[in-house]
C-alpha cells in the first residue's frame, strides 16, 4: 500500500490568481453607511455596496464561512489583494437588506424588535444566510423565531423546502387538509409548486373516500362480552349509534368531527341494548390501534413522499 501523502504543514505560497476585472472596484460601488468599520480586516461586496468587517467575528462562526474567507488571493504584479476596496470579495446570492440584517443580527445590541412582517423578513433572511454557511445556531434560532410567527401553510412548506426544514411539513399539511385545496390562492400555489400541489390533491382525495368508508360503515364486534346476552341487538345498536353520532359527524361539511376523537365519544355510549363490556372492547381497540381509522397513515403517506421529495432536491 502507498504511503498516505502528508500535506498538513507544509507552507504553501499564496496563490496566484488573476481577478476577473469585473470584481475589480473602479468607483463603482459605494461604501456602506453603517457597517463600514474602519478598523475592519476584510471587504466584501454584496451587489453594489461594500461592508468592511471584522474578519474574526465572522470565521468563528462557522468552518464554511472560515473557509470562504481565508483564500485572499494576490495579483502577481502590485499590491493588489482579494478582501480589499479594490478588489472586495463578492458575496453572490444575497440582496444588501438580507446582508444588512444578518450584519445588524451579528452586531451589539442586535435586533431592535420590529413588526411582525418585518421580523419575518429577518429571520427568513437570516435563515437563508445561516443555511447556505452552515452557522447552525443561528439556523436553528431563525427556525424557532419563525415557528412561532403565524406563517400561512404554504409559506412553510417553501421555507421547508427551500432550507430542509422537514418537520415543518406535517403540521402544514394538516392545516392544509383541515381546509379547502379550493381556498388555496395563486400565492399558495406559487409557494407550494407543482408536484407537492399534486400530492396533496391525491392525498385529499383518499381521505375522503376512505372517511366516508369509515362514516358509513362502523367495525364489527365480533367478540361480544360473556355478559352480553343480546349479541344481535347490541351488534345492532353500536351500528345504528355509529352512524347516528360518529358517521354524520364525520362528513359535517364544516366541522367535521376527527378520527381520533371517534373513541372518547363512543366510550360515553349508554343504551339498554348495548352491552357496556362490548363497547368498551371496541374502545380499548381503537387505543391499543386494533381499529384504525386509514385518515392517519393517508397524512402520514403524504407527509412522507413531501419529505422524501425535499431531500431530493
Ligand atoms: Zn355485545
Amino acid at each position: 500500500m502507498a504511503e498516505p501523502m502528508h500535506t498538513e504543514g507544509v507552507p504553501t505560497q499564496p496563490q496566484t490568481v488573476v481577478p476577473d476585472e469585473n470584481l475589480l472596484n473602479h468607483g463603482q460601488w459605494q461604501r456602506h453607511d453603517k457597517f463600514w468599520y474602519e478598523d475592519g480586516s476584510m471587504v466584501l461586496r454584496v451587489q453594489n455596496l461594500l461592508y468592511k468587517i471584522y474578519i474574526g467575528i465572522f470565521t468563528q462562526l462557522s468552518p464554511v464561512l472560515s473557509e470562504i474567507l481565508s483564500i485572499p488571493a494576490q495579483l502577481a504584479v502590485g499590491q493588489l489583494q482579494e478582501g480589499t476596496e479594490a478588489w472586495p470579495l463578492f458575496l453572490a446570492g444575497f440582496t444588501i437588506q438580507e446582508f444588512d440584517d444578518f450584519m445588524a443580527y451579528l452586531s451589539p445590541p442586535g435586533w431592535k424588535v420590529t413588526d411582525a412582517s418585518e421580523q419575518e423578513r429577518m429571520f427568513t433572511g437570516l435563515l437563508k444566510i445561516a443555511d447556505r454557511w452552515q452557522i447552525s445556531d443561528a439556523r436553528a434560532y431563525a427556525i424557532t423565531q419563525l415557528h412561532l410567527m403565524p406563517l400561512l401553510p404554504s409559506h412553510r412548506l417553501e421555507l421547508a423546502r427551500m432550507f430542509t426544514i422537514l418537520e415543518w411539513v406535517e403540521p402544514a399539511v394538516r392545516t392544509i387538509f383541515d381546509g379547502k385545496l379550493a381556498d388555496l390562492t395563486s400565492d399558495d400555489l406559487d409557494r407550494i409548486g407543482y408536484w407537492v400541489f399534486v400530492l396533496l390533491v391525491k392525498g385529499k382525495e383518499c381521505m375522503a373516500t376512505e372517511l366516508q368508508r369509515t362514516a358509513s360503515v362502523a367495525p364489527k364486534i365480533d367478540d361480544h362480552d360473556w355478559s352480553c346476552k343480546k349479541p344481535d341487538a347490541c351488534a345492532e345498536t353500536f351500528k345504528r349509534l355509529w352512524w347516528e353520532k360518529v358517521g354524520r359527524r364525520l362528513l359535517h361539511p364544516v366541522v367535521p368531527m376527527k378520527t381520533f376523537a371517534i373513541r372518547w365519544e363512543v366510550r360515553t355510549w349508554k343504551h339498554a341494548d348495548l352491552n357496556v363490556a362490548c363497547c368498551d372492547h371496541m374502545v380499548q381497540k381503537m387505543e391499543l390501534k386494533e381499529i384504525e381509522f386509514p385518515d392517519e397513515k393517508i397524512i402520514d403517506g403524504v407527509v412522507q413522499a413531501i419529505s422524501n421529495y425535499y431531500l431530493a432536491l
